[in-house]
Order: C-alpha cells, then sequence, then structure tokens
C-alpha cells in the first residue's frame, strides 16, 4: 500500500492511497489534482473517497470524482454535506482491501470533525486528521471550543507514537516560526525548523510526519508541559488551568 500527498490549492494537500487495483483519497477540495493522476496510473481505480469535516476545501472535488468513478464515499455524520456519503461516527470501523480505518471524532475546527487512523499490513499506521492536528499546530476553533480541541488533540496523541501524522495542509513553517516563539529552548523544534525549512527549499513536503516528533515539537501537544505553559502564562495572565492555557495559546497562534 502506497501513500502519496498530492497538493492542491496553495497549500492542502489531498492525501491518496493505494493498492496495486485501488485507490482511495482523503478529502478531495478539487478533483482535478486526482484526475490528472489517475489518468497517469490506468490500471487503478479510485474506489473510495474519505472527508474529514464540511470544507470546500476538502469537500469541493467529491461530486465530480462520484460522477468520474462511482466511487463510495465516507464523511462525518454530524455535518451536513453537499454530496451523498456514508455518514460516520466515533467508533466506526471502515475496511479497505486489508486495512481497517477507525472513525475518530475530534471536535474543535469543526463541529462534527473526524479523523481516520488504520495500520496497512507491515507498515507504520496513518493518521488522515484533516484540520484538527498539523505539524507545529493546529487547525483554528471555527465551531469548537479550547476544552473540545484539547480532548480531541489529546485522543490524537494518545494513538501509537510511529503513526504517520497525514495534515491537509502545508502550514508547517509558519505554525514552526509560532512553535519556536512559545518554545524556544526546545532542541527537537530547533532541530526539526531546520529539516523542514530544508524540505521546502527542495519543494518538498513537510508530512507525513510521525506523531514521536509531533508529541515533541508541537506547542498544541505540549500545552501542559512547563516551557510552554510558562511561556503561555508569561504572555495571558488568564492562562491559569489546561484548558484557559490551551486556549491562550491558540489566541496567541491567530494574532501572531
Ligand atoms: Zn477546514
Ligand atoms: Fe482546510
Amino acid at each position: 500500500m502506497k501513500l502519496i500527498a498530492l497538493p492542491a490549492f496553495a497549500d492542502n494537500y489531498i492525501w491518496l492511497l493505494h493498492t496495486d487495483h485501488h485507490v482511495l483519497v482523503v478529502d478531495p477540495g478539487d478533483s482535478a489534482p486526482v484526475l490528472a493522476w489517475l489518468q497517469l496510473h490506468p490500471d487503478l481505480s479510485l474506489d473510495t473517497i474519505l472527508v474529514t469535516h464540511h470544507h470546500a476545501d476538502h469537500t469541493g472535488g467529491v461530486a465530480d470524482l462520484v460522477a468520474h468513478s462511482k466511487a463510495r464515499v465516507w464523511g462525518p455524520a454530524m455535518e451536513v454535506l453537499p454530496f451523498g456519503a456514508h455518514g460516520v461516527q466515533q467508533g466506526d470501523t471502515l475496511e479497505w482491501h486489508h486495512l481497517t480505518l477507525n472513525v475518530l471524532e475530534v471536535p474543535g475546527h469543526t463541529a462534527g470533525h473526524v479523523a481516520f487512523w488504520g495500520q496497512p499490513v507491515g507498515q507504520a499506521p496513518v493518521l488522515f486528521c484533516g484540520d484538527t492536528l498539523f505539524s507545529g499546530g493546529c487547525g483554528r476553533l471555527f465551531e469548537g471550543t479550547p476544552a473540545q480541541m484539547l480532548d480531541s488533540l489529546d485522543r490524537l496523541a494518545a494513538l501509537p507514537e510511529e503513526t504517520r501524522v497525514c495534515c491537509a495542509h502545508e502550514y508547517t513553517l509558519s505554525n514552526l516560526r509560532f512553535a519556536l516563539a512559545v518554545d524556544p529552548d526546545n532542541t527537537a523544534l530547533q532541530t526539526y525548523a531546520q529539516t523542514c525549512a530544508g524540505l521546502r527549499q527542495q519543494n518538498k513536503p513537510t508530512l507525513p510526519v510521525s506523531l514521536n516528533i509531533e508529541k515533541a515539537i508541537n506547542p498544541f501537544l505540549r500545552s501542559r508541559t512547563a516551557p510552554v505553559s510558562q511561556s503561555v502564562r508569561e504572555h495571558d495572565a488568564s492562562a491559569l488551568d489546561d484548558v484557559s492555557t490551551f486556549a491562550a495559546l491558540r489566541k496567541w497562534k491567530n494574532e501572531f
């Protein structure tokens, strides 16, 4: 099973998994990059589309892909989508050619946002987390509360450390500029920021990233640690407990 990041729009990735015969895509905001890839791989057919949340940059290409392929679509049961989809919720599992995908509800960015986690045979697991977790950052809270997002990120952080995190946007370098302002003495973060800058200079994706790296460098997964929580408190006196610290960190990022 192969995992590919198809660039779309300015900074989206449409994640594509394929076997020798079948293709799955996640959050196709635009059909064109997927159709172009399929044209280059005429032996492979698109049979499954996963959607993490209702935003147009994750859903805009679904109807066109379904018209071309008759792929089945799975998306969050708790959200209104502009096309027919099988609704999925917390605890559901999907079977796709010997891969079992587990559905996690991760509200925060949107109210019904879901993520998909699974382990291809003989490979590190994959996590399709949409706009919930980004490398070095997290999604903006458009519909959910800081408490919901903190809980969602806690549950993602509890997945196996070797999990390949497949975020829906290439926001890594700007996230890391903020992370370094919050957590300047973090040597793992300094090293990772250099690695990512090199990748972007070569126009390569910084993703997927392993969950163990994220846990070492992402301030939104480290908001309870002494360096991050102290830094947030120095910036914003309203940061008192775990949730208010996370809320203040998210607000600081919005204004950074
Ligand atoms: Zn979004
Ligand atoms: Fe998005």
